[in-house]
């Protein structure tokens, strides 16, 4: 497997609308079933949850534009293609049944593809990964500048002086 330090956007995404891993691209990524995920990929170790507080919202948001975008395109094309003889009650149905049954076929996805986004936003640090992690699975090694401006730049409380700071 080529070292995974090159990845771009497309790729990320890619990979996560396969379920897998957007950084290595594991198949197991984080799944134990359809609905349970395992805190890091079961193939290169990273953490799905990167960290932040309130990383869940953004695969909730990721779910509602999913959910909420099929629902607005059934309506627009049910209306289109009946106008103006369209029937409120079965496009009803048929929408509630879509804004029902979308977040359970995609919940895998919404964790993967958020994940992909925030990836690419925040490439992951070495010591994100667990210490048995293979060498071609991990980040490319950074100079020591590199690596700790990384880090600052995922922990928005990280003092200039890197010593810490009490939080609020
Ligand atoms: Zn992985």
């Amino acid at each position: 497997m080529s070292r995974p330090t090159h990845f771009t956007f497309p790729r990320l995404v890619g990979r996560a609308l396969l379920r897998r891993c957007p950084w290595c691209g594991g198949k197991k990524a984080w799944f134990r079933t359809w609905f349970r995920r395992h805190d890091r990929c079961q193939t290169c170790g990273l953490r799905w949850n990167r960290g932040q507080d309130g990383f869940e919202l953004g695969a909730m948001t990721v779910g509602v534009f999913i959910t909420g975008g099929s629902v607005m395109i059934f309506l627009t094309a049910f209306i289109a293609s009946t106008y103006p003889d369209f029937q409120v009650v079965p496009m009803a149905i048929i929408g509630a049944v879509i804004a029902l049954v979308m977040p359970v076929i995609t919940y895998p996805f919404t964790q993967t593809v958020w994940s992909a986004f925030d990836i690419r936003v925040h490439p992951p640090t070495r010591n994100e990964f667990l210490p048995d992690t293979p060498e071609d699975l991990l980040p490319a090694a950074l100079t020591v500048e590199q690596e700790a401006k990384a880090i600052k730049s995922t922990d928005m409380w990280a003092s200039p002086s890197g010593k810490g700071e009490s939080r609020p």
